[in-house]
Order: structure tokens, then C-alpha cells, then sequence
């Protein structure tokens, strides 16, 4: 129960990151990586803006968290991020030894931390990292079925 209020306390500020995607007109994705309390690393989705299919919100996370502790293993952190990692996001996680996952919402079209498969606990690989999904579930969602809807109806 502790743990759960932690978790849902870090994934309001992947929250806040996701947000400032939406500002800009990126679909509102955040990350943030933890590492003994403290705040790493931290990233929005910038695949538009920097027209770079590999700027989701993980993977500036994970940059910017290495390039801070100077190391490409995130052995001890733990990653929130609003919406399931993608196969890329996943592989990237699992390249960089991070210790937790802990996601707001499924993705059904590309989800491949336990909704389409789970790449993030595949025995076969060399690491696999604890996995817990469903922490601000609904605010997740909200941001971006809202974010789909303005976008609709803009194109009206
Ligand atoms: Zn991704």
C-alpha cells in the first residue's frame, strides 16, 4: 500500500511530463526514472517536433538519466511512464538493466509490457525487470483520449 502511494506520487510527474508534450502538440506521453528517490532522468514525446520516430518519451528518459549518472546500466532505477513501452521503448529498457516498470495504461496497438507481449520479462533475455501496470490508470487514459478528441475536433 506504501509502495502504491509512492508509485502513484513519481507517475504524477511522468503526468506532468506528459503534459508538456500536449502543449506542444505531441501526443501526451511521460517518463521519469527514479534512483534512490531522486528524480534522473525525465522525458516527453518529442517523435513530431524532432521528427525522430525514436524520441518517445522512454527513450529521452533513459538518455538523459545516463548521460547524468554517467553510465549506460540503470541498474537501480525505476522507470514511470504514463503509457505501456513499445517494442523499441521495451528493448531499450531491458539494453539498459532498469530495475522496475511501472505504467499508467495498457497500449493495445503496441503495448509490449504484458498487453501485446512482454519483452520486458522474457526469460530468454539477460535481464527481465519487475513490471507493475495500472497506477493512475484512468488519468493516463484521460489525457490521451482527450488529446485524440481535440484533435478530431479541430479537423472538423
Ligand atoms: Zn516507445
Amino acid at each position: 500500500m506504501i509502495r502504491e502511494q509512492e508509485d502513484q506520487a513519481w507517475m504524477q510527474l511522468a503526468i506532468e511530463e506528459a503534459k508538456k508534450a500536449e502543449q506542444i502538440g505531441e501526443v501526451p506521453i511521460g517518463a521519469i526514472l527514479v534512483k534512490d528517490g531522486e528524480v534522473v532522468g525525465k522525458g516527453y514525446n518529442l517523435r513530431e517536433i524532432n521528427h525522430d520516430p525514436t524520441a518517445h518519451a522512454e527513450m529521452v528518459a533513459i538518455r538523459e538519466a545516463c548521460e547524468r549518472l554517467g553510465a549506460w546500466r540503470l541498474l537501480d532505477c525505476t522507470l514511470y511512464v504514463t503509457l505501456e513501452p513499445c517494442p523499441m521503448c521495451a528493448g531499450a529498457i531491458v539494453q539498459s538493466r532498469v530495475k522496475r516498470v511501472v505504467y499508467g495504461t495498457g497500449d493495445p496497438k503496441a503495448g509490449c509490457a504484458g498487453t501485446l507481449m512482454n519483452l520486458l520479462q522474457e526469460p530468454r533475455f539477460n535481464h527481465e525487470t519487475e513490471v507493475t501496470s495500472g497506477i493512475l490508470q484512468a488519468e493516463c487514459a484521460a489525457l490521451l483520449t482527450n488529446f485524440f478528441r481535440n484533435l478530431r475536433n479541430k479537423r472538423k
